[in-house]
């Protein structure tokens, strides 16, 4: 066996010891069964007394730990199970035991030795202690060697989830900063998504920019809200943002996307009709949150928030259905709002119990509502390109002779003040033949004007063969066209100009079986003391004036 070989089997076993050791670790305290035993309060409060003795009696039931969902406005409910530490040391270990936006959770735990610690958490207690961000509410404990009993007591009117389990001094450092580091990029994403909003509408006055900006803020905020991140950080004294602002948001995230999509999907303008009806249920939206609010009752708030949010996912769904081939982009918002809504729609039967807790099904919202904002910031950024490219084409379409698409004067102007400078400064050559096609009037008067202008559109392709890339050819005036030829000294252009004359007098031109015969004269002037570009056209254009008067079809050099 070569010496790589034992190296690698050594790892190999020191791989299996580590894995053997952390298994043995974690198993050393665990919760006794995967059954619970449960019980709901009826009208009257319990004391842990009254509830041993309910448990020694039998009346409490028993479910699996693994799916510990209570539903909205349900009865305070009471939990029972063991932990059990095989060591024979003490061992303190993190017992997760509800989500975070639970009002009251009151923790009695018993260790081996029948010692009792009362713990009060929920975030309806002041500073919401024990709240732990993205892991909910969360206590160190210290577990005996043996049984330990732990009761737990929850009352909220949200719905009560139980994600109970045990987490180790060893694991709590990787749990913990995997958590920070799911969210940190989860809101880094929608808060650059945020700001990035903002900034387009700042500049572009887009109003879809602001809507979409402000929706994704108020998710943030319901996010931040729901996951414990906010009365942890930065609402600890305050319930009421807690319990209220939260749930409120919800219809203020569906009012601004609503919004959004009205102006995203062009429905303002192209269903007038359509766009009123929904302002309407818009405007009913805040109307009702309010009363909810002034009433003062979360419940009221809890209901309204996620029926109306219900409605509203599918007023987008029908207008994403309705509109998906009308606008260019309908078919991504459409994708977009499916991502987000299965995401939200999972979350939410988690919450309220219709499906059993599991992480992923927990945190699908905002992987949901991340995937549907990474597909409309890729639809908005199309959107963008679209705009842009339309503005370039109709930039450039501003610049070319529609009838011979070569340069118009507005071209000619804006391209020669941009390389001008630098030809008289650094003394380069410049030429520019002004050309002129002959007797081009007597084309029109014979065969009529529609043949004269295909006999100028062939005559500008043919001149067009000849130059070079930088070279610009410009309509100068009805068959007049400036030929403008950087880096060139005058012999070279004098052949240039010959080539072109030939070009166009060789062979005819075929127009709807007419045979043209056509010349052109040329007049040719090189950049040789002239203060600027007109001078130098000037000249160009005296030179035409000879070639015109000593016979036509020849190129005289100024
Ligand atoms: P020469 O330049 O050789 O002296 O004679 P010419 O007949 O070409 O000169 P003139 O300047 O008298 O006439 C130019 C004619 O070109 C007059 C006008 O009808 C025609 N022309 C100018 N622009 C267009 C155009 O866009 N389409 C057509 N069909 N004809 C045009
Ligand atoms: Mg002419
Ligand atoms: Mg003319």
């Amino acid at each position: 066996m070569s010496p790589n070989n034992s190296m690698l089997q050594r790892l190999i076993y020191c791989l299996i010891i580590s894995l053997a050791f952390v298994s043995f670790a974690s198993a050393s305290v665990e919760i006794k069964s995967d059954v619970v035993h449960y019980l709901l309060e009826s009208d009257k409060t319990l004391q842990l007394e009254q509830l041993k003795k309910h448990l020694l009696a039998g009346d409490m039931k028993s479910t699996a730990l693994k799916n510990l969902t209570f539903g909205i406005n349900s009865k305070p409910v009471w939990l029972h199970f063991q932990v059990e530490n095989h060591s024979d040391i003490v061992s303190t270990q993190l017992l997760v035991t509800a989500v975070s936006w639970v009002d009251y959770i009151d923790l009695y735990f018993e260790n081996s030795h029948k010692q009792l610690v009362v713990l009060n958490a929920g975030d309806r207690v002041d500073g919401a202690p024990y709240t732990v961000p993205g892991i909910g509410i969360a206590f160190d404990l210290e577990f005996t060697p043996g049984i330990n009993n732990v009761y737990i007591r929850a009352e909220t009117v949200d719905s009560i989830i139980f994600p109970i389990s045990l987490i180790q001094q060893q694991e709590k450092l990787d749990r913990f900063s995997g958590t920070y580091l799911y969210y940190g990029l989860i809101y880094g994403f929608l808060f650059s998504l945020v700001l990035i909003n903002l900034m387009f509408y700042q500049i572009l006055g887009n109003r879809v920019y602001l809507y979409y900006s402000l929706a994704v803020a108020s998710f943030v905020f319901i996010n931040v809200g729901y996951t414990g991140h906010g009365i942890y950080w930065f609402w600890s004294g305050s319930a009421e943002i807690q319990n209220f602002a939260v749930l409120a948001f919800l219809v203020v995230y569906s009012v601004l996307f609503l919004s959004f999509g009205r102006s995203f999907l062009e429905i303002d303008s192209a269903r007038p009709k359509v766009a009123k009806a929904i302002k309407v249920y818009q405007v009913l939206g805040l109307v009702v949150i309010s009363l909810a609010l002034f009433y003062n009752d979360q419940l009221l708030v809890g209901l309204v928030a996620y029926s109306y949010l219900a409605v509203s996912a599918l007023i987008l769904l029908a207008l994403g259905f309705v509109f998906i081939n009308q606008i260019k982009e309908g078919r991504y918002f459409f994708i977009a709002l499916i991502c987000g809504m299965a995401g939200v729609i999972i979350s939410d039967l988690t919450v309220v119990g219709v499906l059993p807790y599991t992480r992923v099904y927990f945190h699908s919202a905002e992987i949901g509502v991340t995937l549907e904002a990474a597909i409309l910031a890729l639809a908005l950024t199309k959107n963008m390109k679209m705009r842009e490219l339309l503005r370039l084409k109709s930039e450039k379409l501003a610049c070319v002779d529609p009838l011979t698409s070569l340069d118009n004067r507005r071209s000619f102007n804006q391209s020669i003040a941009s390389i001008m400078p630098d030809i008289l400064e650094q003394d380069k050559n410049l030429c520019v033949i002004m050309l002129d096609v002959d007797k081009f009037k007597s084309i029109n008067d014979s065969y009529g004007h529609l043949i004269g202008d295909q006999a100028l559109q062939l005559i500008a392709k043919r001149i067009k063969q000849q130059l070079r890339q930088n070279d610009m050819a410009v309509r100068w005036g009805g068959e007049e066209i400036l030929l403008v030829l950087p880096d060139i000294n005058i012999a070279d252009a004098s052949l240039l100009a010959d080539r072109i004359r030939d070009s166009i007098g060789r062979e005819p031109f075929s127009i709807d079986e007419i045979n043209l015969t056509i010349t052109i004269s040329l007049g040719l002037a090189e950049l040789n003391g002239q203060q600027d570009i007109d001078e130098l056209i000037y000249d160009a254009d005296q030179a035409l004036l000879k070639a015109k008067q000593s016979g036509r079809n020849k190129a005289v050099v100024y």
